[in-house]
Formats: C-alpha cells, sequence, structure tokens
C-alpha cells in the first residue's frame, strides 16, 4: 500500500503517520525528517538544504527527488510506505509516479487534511518537538508529560526553527503556490481524499483507516 499525505504544514500528517505505521505496518518517509538528518549530519546535501529550509522555502526538486529514490533502495520498505510532505511540487509528484512504476508500484490514495489557515498557525506556534525521541508535542494541547518511548523526561524539547511566526507565514505561501495544485492532480486522478482534519487525532485516524479500508491489495 502506497499513500501519500498532502495536507498543509501542521495539518497533523506527521502525527496520522505515526498512528498509521504501527497499525498498518507502513513504511514512514517523511521528506522533511530526512532533511533534518542530514542537517544535523552536517553532510553535503543537508548543507545544501539549510538555507531553503531556514527561509520556509523548497528544497530543489532534484535533490528531494535523488533523496527518496535512495531512501526507497535502502530495502526496508515491507508492505508499502506512507510518503508525508513529499511529493510537494507537481514535479516531484511525476518522479514519484515514475519511481514507484520503475520498482512495480502505484499510489493508492492521497490524502489532505482540512484546517483553517488560523489552526494551522495555533498549531505550529505552539509545537514542541524532542531532539531524542522525535515525538511531537504542543504547548497547549498536547504538553509534554511523559516521554511516549521511555527513554527522555522532556529535557530535549526544542521548536523548530522554521516554526516561528514569520516562517510560517512563508511556508503557508509556499504551500499554496506550489502544493496546493497537487489536490487537482490527484482528483483528477481519483486518488484524492479530504479529510476534516480538525477533530482529535483519534477521530482523524479512524476515518483515515475507514478510507483505506477501501483500498484492494491485490492477493
Ligand atoms: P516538514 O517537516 O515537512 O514541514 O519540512 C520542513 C522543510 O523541509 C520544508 O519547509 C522544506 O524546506 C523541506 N522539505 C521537506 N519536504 C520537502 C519536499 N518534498 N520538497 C522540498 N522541500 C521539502
Amino acid at each position: 500500500m502506497y499513500i501519500i499525505f498532502v495536507g498543509q504544514p501542521g495539518s497533523g500528517k506527521g502525527t496520522q503517520s505515526e498512528q498509521l505505521k504501527e497499525k498498518m505496518g507502513l513504511t514512514h518517509i517523511a521528506t522533511g525528517d530526512l532533511f533534518r538528518e542530514h542537517l544535523s549530519k552536517n553532510t553535503p546535501l543537508g548543507q545544501q538544504a539549510r538555507g531553503f529550509m531556514d527561509r520556509g522555502e523548497l528544497v530543489p526538486d532534484e535533490l528531494t527527488i535523488n533523496m527518496v529514490r535512495d531512501r526507497l533502495d535502502r530495502g526496508d520498505v515491507g508492505s508499502g510506505v506512507i510518503f508525508d510532505g513529499f511529493p510537494r511540487t507537481i514535479g516531484q509528484a511525476d518522479a514519484l509516479i515514475a519511481l514507484l512504476a520503475e520498482r512495480g508500484h502505484k499510489i493508492d490514495m492521497a490524502f489532505n487534511f482540512n484546517v483553517t489557515d488560523a489552526e494551522i498557525v495555533r498549531r505550529l506556534s505552539g509545537r514542541l518537538m524532542c531532539r531524542k525521541c522525535a515525538h511531537v508535542f504542543h504547548k497547549d494541547s498536547n504538553p509534554y508529560l511523559a516521554c511516549p518511548e521511555n527513554i527522555c523526561e522532556g529535557e530535549y524539547l526544542y521548536q523548530r526553527d522554521d516554526d516561528k511566526p514569520e516562517i510560517i507565514l512563508s511556508r503557508l505561501e509556499v504551500y499554496n503556490r506550489l502544493t496546493k495544485p497537487l489536490l487537482q492532480y490527484y482528483a483528477q486522478k481519483g486518488l484524492l481524499v479530504n479529510l476534516p482534519g480538525e477533530g482529535s487525532i483519534e477521530e482523524v485516524t479512524k476515518a483515515l483507516v475507514a478510507a483505506l479500508d477501501r483500498i484492494e491489495i491485490p492477493a
């Protein structure tokens, strides 16, 4: 099963990926996480990506697509993939179809979580990440109480540089200009599922699982 989350930043793509990957045994490929890994290791790709990320812009397609190709070739993709935050441009979307076709796969569904801009700004500006367990918290609506992995005590929480107010607005503008056209792209292919994204985490997961139940897996 190959599914895509194309919603706005802060619409719940990462959170829902966490819920689904365990339930369905899927591999979670989040290009933002992969770029942040390169940044923290200061790799040549990390150095090339840094400026774009700091400004809330997209990393150029060629670099992004090559990184995803390398990730797919790591050999740990079992029963399928959740692509989280990839593709983000029409060029990336065309490339993903080709990358999957070369491997004998195709996209089953693309999900968009509908969330208002005001809620996006609220979520992102209060979002806290953990450097150690990699879970995402929110200072008001999902505060750190205990580590879901039992490996930290809240001492590694930080706010992403691109979750600062002025960068959030630029990321939303980039989304509207470059990524939003993907909704029509996938709708035309009959692959788009729009879900309300403002319910509780459990409600959104339930709607997601109900939609996925409609996918027919070849025997
Ligand atoms: P995210 O964690 O998905 O919000 O991504 C953080 C940042 O990484 C984005 O603002 C972009 O600079 C970069 N990035 C992540 N995914 C992509 C992508 N598919 N294409 C280009 N840049 C990306």
